[in-house]
């Protein structure tokens, strides 16, 4: 099976080396071509500055890109020249709608797409630790489960199309909740004075203890916001996740609460920053 992936970025670029590493990668495409071209000499892949060409040389088309509009051009561009009976799969977070939208385009190809959104930061993509949740044909899953495994440490099966990406939705719910807690809670610890390395090691040990303060603890109260996960792409999924409330009728309001937030913070100029950077506006100036 041959792979190419579509989306270097802070993501992808952790996820190519691992399908690398497997001996399953043998294309990459980056839209800024400088960030593919230093990673194609680092594992002798072949580079493509043509997402359909690409397209044509390979079995499996992964792709990791921003927001919804991304997928979808990145996934009408596929269509152009994709084989029948390759497979896709998209492992950036949007809505499942355009979980859909993309299945549709590449059916018509005889083309299977699968949605299969990650958690686990930048640091499970680097060390193939992430959480995978699929939606699509389980069929082709199990077709494309070697390459997808050398990137998880596990990969739950959801169900029909879009429904990976409404288990994503899930996720950023709560990462919108643990980021209001850890950041309101650390910014309470400083307000005391308290030794902070020595607060977030003790908690952490605790039952408050989780992922995002293990790993963004120690940066935040140092004010380090280096992505990490950009604020603007955690922005872009709450306000899908609040299209869905609203759909079904839920009111969400630790959603609307950090939407507004992060608002504040992208008017400042943060947006390119780590989701931490909530921590500007708890923390005592
Ligand atoms: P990132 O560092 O900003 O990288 C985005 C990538 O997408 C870049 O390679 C960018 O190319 C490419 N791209 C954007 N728009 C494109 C387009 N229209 N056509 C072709 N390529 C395009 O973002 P990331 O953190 O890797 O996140 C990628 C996806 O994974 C997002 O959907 C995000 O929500 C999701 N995600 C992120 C994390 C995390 O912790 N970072 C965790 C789980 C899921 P350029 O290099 O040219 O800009």
């Amino acid at each position: 099976m041959k792979a190419g992936i579509i989306g270097l970025g802070a993501m992808g670029v952790g996820m190519a080396r691992n399908i690398a590493k497997a001996g399953f990668l043998t294309a990459v495409y980056n839209r800024t071509t400088a960030k593919a071209q230093a990673f194609a000499e680092e594992l002798s892949v072949t580079v493509y500055d043509q997402i359909e060409a690409l397209a044509a040389e390979v079995d499996v088309v992964l792709l990791c890109v921003s927001a919804d509009s991304d997928v979808l051009a990145v996934v009408r561009a596929v269509a152009q020249t994709i084989n029948p009976g390759s497979i896709v799969v998209d492992m950036s977070t949007v809505s499942s709608e355009t979980a859909k939208v993309a299945a549709a385009i590449l059916a018509e190809k005889q083309v299977e797409f699968i949605d299969a959104p990650v958690s686990g930061g930048v640091e499970g993509a680097k060390n193939g630790t992430l959480s995978m949740m699929v939606g699509g044909d389980l069929g082709a899953l199990e077709k494309v489960r070697p390459i997808l495994q050398t990137m998880s440490s596990q990969i739950i099966y959801m169900g029909s199309t879009g429904t990976g990406q409404a288990t994503k939705a899930v996720n950023q719910v709560m990462c919108a909740g643990i980021n209001q807690a850890v950041t309101e809670a650390l910014a309470f610890a400083q307000a005391q004075d308290l030794p902070m390395e020595k607060v977030i090691g003790a908690v952490s040990g605790g039952a408050a203890g989780n992922w995002f303060l293990q790993y963004r603890g120690n940066t935040m109260t140092k004010d380090v916001f280096t992505p990490g996960f950009k604020l603007a792409l955690h922005y872009k999924d709450l306000k899908i996740c609040q299209a869905i409330a609203n759909k079904v009728g839920i009111p969400m309001p630790l959603v609307t609460m950090t939407i507004a937030d992060y608002e504040r913070l992208m008017e400042a100029g943060y947006g390119d920053e780590d989701i931490s950077a909530l921590y500007r506006l708890k923390h005592k100036i």
